[in-house]
């Protein structure tokens, strides 16, 4: 119903299903029909994307937001047309940026992954409603978005740390952390969202969740050495 609903997932989705291009069209700005202005959201999203298609080698211009009332029927045809005449002149996507495709694929694929950790990330700025337009050029650099993924944020529990309290278990948004009574618990690094709520909430006197950037998570400790005695206790 609303381009406010296209996420940036969707987009890199549809990319790494083989498409050559993606054409979003939205409601004209300023007379949406609903309080939150999705389409706003939409255009900024649509510029974070190019920025990131730029940055894993993808040409920008393969994704493209118009807007126009459901009266324009002429002007949606131009558009359409226009877009599909331009994605035919870039050509089959990777193929045209010199891409292998496993390594096009597996590059979308890890883009798609940080979804969640760059819209924490980029909270701020995906908030903003713009009234110049021209100003969503400026929005997203280039070395910002270079700078997001080379300092990717990871969380790991330090087992000699962990007292097995259970409270980021239980805050965890999405179940990735892995723990039982008396166990040291573990981050499951595949369902983690980067979201830091578990460096948060672990008290400061554990201190157990360490924040890592741009370095490998080790390995969590294997599961038999999970267990945690404690005094007085066989
Ligand atoms: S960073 Fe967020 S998603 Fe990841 S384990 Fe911690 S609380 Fe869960
Ligand atoms: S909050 Fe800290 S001490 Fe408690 S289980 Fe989680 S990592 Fe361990």
């Amino acid at each position: 119903m609303c381009t406010g609903r296209v996420d940036l997932e969707f987009v890199l989705r549809a990319f790494l299903n083989g498409m050559d291009g993606v054409f979003i069209g939205g409601c004209r700005l300023g007379e949406c029909n609903y309080i939150t202005h999705g389409n706003y959201d939409a255009l900024n999203m649509v510029h974070l994307c190019r920025k990131i298609m730029e940055h894993i080698g993808l040409n920008p211009e393969r994704l493209r937001i118009e807007f126009m009332s459901s009266g324009e029927g002429i002007l949606f045809t131009e558009a359409v047309n226009d877009f599909v005449r331009k994605v035919k002149e870039i050509g089959p996507l990777g193929k045209s940026e010199g891409i292998d495709e496993d390594e096009l694929r597996s590059r979308l694929e890890a883009v798609i992954k940080l979804v969640p950790y760059i819209k924490i990330v980029e909270r701020e700025k995906l908030a903003l409603h713009l009234d110049n337009i021209e100003k969503y050029n400026e929005l997203y650099t280039t070395d910002e978005i270079d700078r997001l993924f080379d300092e990717v944020v990871s969380y790991y529990i330090e087992p000699e740390k962990c007292q097995a309290c259970g409270i980021c278990l239980r805050k965890c948004p999405v179940e990735a952390i892995i723990g039982g009574k008396n166990q040291i618990h573990v981050i499951d690094q595949e369902k983690c969202l980067k979201c830091g709520t578990c460096f948060e909430a672990c008290p400061p006197r554990f201190g157990a969740v360490r924040k890592i950037v741009a370095e490998p998570v080790p390995l969590p400790i294997p599961e038999e050495a999970r267990i945690i005695t404690r005094k007085g206790e066989k």
